[in-house]
C-alpha cells in the first residue's frame, strides 16, 4: 500500500462507533446502518506534509489534497482539472449585509458545470482502486451529468437512473456524454434506492449520495481550497444549499480536517439553506429533532429531497459549527438567481442560488450579528435550467432594424 492510503485509518459510523478498513469498499454501518465517516491520522500527516509543501505543489486540481483523500492515487494523466475554482470578492456587495468580506466559492466553473465533479472524480479513481468498471447513479440531475462527464474522460462506463422530470439540460448532458440513462417514472428516491440495488446486482460501484462516504470526501475539497485560498483564515461563515446533506456534510469534514492537523484555528459557522418546499435538515434543526420526510416541491431540483441521505451529517455540521438552517421560497431563489447574475458575474441555478437567498434572509433577520467574513457557495451554473431562470425574465421586444429605434429601446429598457 502506498503512502498516502496508510495514513488513513478507515471508515467509522457517525452514530455508534463501528469502524471498516480503508481497504474494502463500504456503504453504511454494519451494525446500526448509520452513515460513515473517513478517518485520518491526522498526526501521521502532519508529520509528512506542511502547507509550505502543498503550496509548492503546481497541480489547482483537488488532487493536491491526495494526503487527505480516501484513495492511493491521482488519475495520473491530468485533464478535466477537477477543482481549482475562483473565490471571487465581492466587496462592492458586502456592506449590504454588514459583512467586511464576502466571498463566492464559484463551482459553476467546474467542468460538468456543478460542484459534484468534486465527489465523481474522487469516486472515479476509488471506483477504478477497487476494480470496479461500472458506475451507478441515482441523481436528480447534476451527480449523473458529472459522473457522465467525468466516465467519459476516465473511460468507464456510467449507468444513470434519474428522475424523468429532471431539466432537460441535465438529462442532454447525461447523453451527450455516452453514459447510459434511464429514466425512473417516480421520484429521486425511488431512482436511489433502485440504484443500490443495482449495484447489489450487479457489482458495479455506488456513485450515489450518503452510502458512499468516498463521495464526502470529494466534496470536502471545496473547503480545503476556501481555507487555503484564504492562507488559513476561514471565513466566519459558510452559507450551504442543502439538498441530501452530502455537500453540507463535506464542507464540514474539509474544514474539521484541517482544524485536526492545525491548519485553521476554528471552524466557520456552517449555515444550512433548503428551499421551503424541501427542508427536513432545517426542521430538524430547529425542532431539535429527528430527520423526518418531507414531500419535496421546489423550483430548485438539486435540492428537491424527501428523505436527506446525508441528514445525520448536516444535521451535526451545522450543530458542532454553531450555525443555523434558513428557509428560503422558491420565490427568492428566483429572486437571488438574478440579483446574484445581474451584480457578480456568477450564473447560478436555483438551487446554488438558495444559498445565495439564505445569506439575504439571515442578514435582513439579523441573524448575522457575529459574524464579518462569510462565503457562499455557488455550486452549479444556471445554464443547467433555463427555463427556470426564464422564470424571472422578460425577453424584450424585438425593434426595427434602425438605429434610432435601438436608442428608443435603450432609454425605455430597464435592466430585466
Ligand atoms: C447536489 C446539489 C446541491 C445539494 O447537495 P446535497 O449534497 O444533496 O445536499 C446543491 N446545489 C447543487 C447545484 C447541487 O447539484
Ligand atoms: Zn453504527
Amino acid at each position: 500500500m502506498s503512502e498516502a492510503l496508510d495514513k488513513m485509518v478507515g471508515y467509522r459510523c457517525i452514530a455508534c462507533g463501528w469502524e471498516a478498513s480503508a481497504d474494502g469498499l463500504v456503504t453504511t454501518c454494519e451494525e446500526c446502518g448509520a452513515n460513515l465517516d473517513a478517518v485520518y491520522d491526522h498526526e501521521a500527516i502532519r508529520a509528512s506534509w506542511s502547507r509550505e509543501n502543498l503550496a509548492a505543489d503546481p497541480d489547482p486540481s483537488l488532487w493536491r489534497w491526495l494526503p487527505l483523500l480516501p484513495v492511493r492515487n491521482g488519475p495520473g494523466r491530468r485533464s478535466l482539472r477537477v477543482g481549482g475554482t475562483p473565490l471571487v470578492e465581492l466587496n462592492h456587495i458586502a456592506g449590504e449585509f454588514g459583512l467586511k468580506r464576502l466571498l463566492v466559492k464559484d463551482d459553476t466553473r467546474l467542468p460538468s458545470g456543478s460542484l459534484k465533479d468534486r465527489a465523481s472524480e474522487v469516486a472515479i479513481q476509488h471506483a477504478a482502486e477497487h476494480d470496479r468498471q461500472m458506475l451507478i447513479a441515482a441523481s436528480t440531475g447534476n451527480a449523473a451529468a458529472s459522473l457522465a462527464a467525468l466516465s467519459s474522460w476516465h473511460g468507464v462506463r456510467a449507468v444513470i437512473l434519474a428522475p424523468a422530470s429532471a431539466p432537460p439540460a441535465k438529462l442532454v448532458q447525461i447523453l451527450q456524454h455516452g453514459a447510459t440513462l434511464v429514466p425512473i417514472d417516480g421520484s429521486y428516491d425511488e431512482a436511489f434506492d433502485l440504484s443500490v440495488q443495482l449495484a447489489e446486482r450487479t457489482g458495479g460501484y455506488t456513485r450515489s449520495t450518503g452510502i458512499n462516504p468516498v463521495l464526502a470526501e470529494g466534496k470536502k475539497t471545496v473547503a480545503l481550497e476556501i481555507a487555503e485560498q484564504l492562507a488559513w483564515q476561514v471565513p466566519d461563515a459558510v452559507f450551504v444549499p442543502v439538498g441530501d446533506g452530502c455537500i453540507m456534510a463535506g464542507v464540514y469534514k474539509g474544514f474539521a480536517d484541517l482544524l485536526a492537523l492545525g491548519w485553521i484555528e476554528k471552524l466557520p459557522r456552517l449555515i444550512a439553506v433548503q428551499a421551503e418546499g424541501s427542508c427536513a435538515v432545517v426542521n430538524a434543526l430547529e425542532s431539535g429533532g429527528e430527520i423526518r420526510p418531507v414531500s419535496a416541491a421546489t423550483v430548485a431540483d438539486s435540492i428537491s429531497v424527501d428523505f436527506p441521505r446525508d441528514g445525520e451529517k448536516a444535521l451535526r455540521a451545522v450543530r458542532v459549527s454553531s450555525g443555523f438552517g434558513v428557509r428560503v421560497s422558491d420565490e427568492e431563489i428566483l429572486a437571488a438567481q438574478h440579483d446574484l447574475a445581474s451584480r457578480t458575474g456568477v450564473f447560478a441555478e436555483p438551487a446554488a442560488s438558495a444559498a445565495w437567498a439564505g445569506l439575504k434572509k439571515a442578514a435582513a433577520s439579523g441573524q448575522l450579528t457575529e459574524v464579518e467574513s462569510a462565503a457562499v457557495l455557488a455550486t452549479g451554473s444556471g445554464l443547467k435550467d433555463i427555463e427556470a431562470a426564464q422564470r424571472e425574465i422578460q425577453l424584450p421586444q424585438a425593434v426595427a432594424p434602425e438605429v434610432s429605434a435601438v436608442e428608443k429601446a435603450i432609454q425605455t429598457g430597464r435592466r430585466a
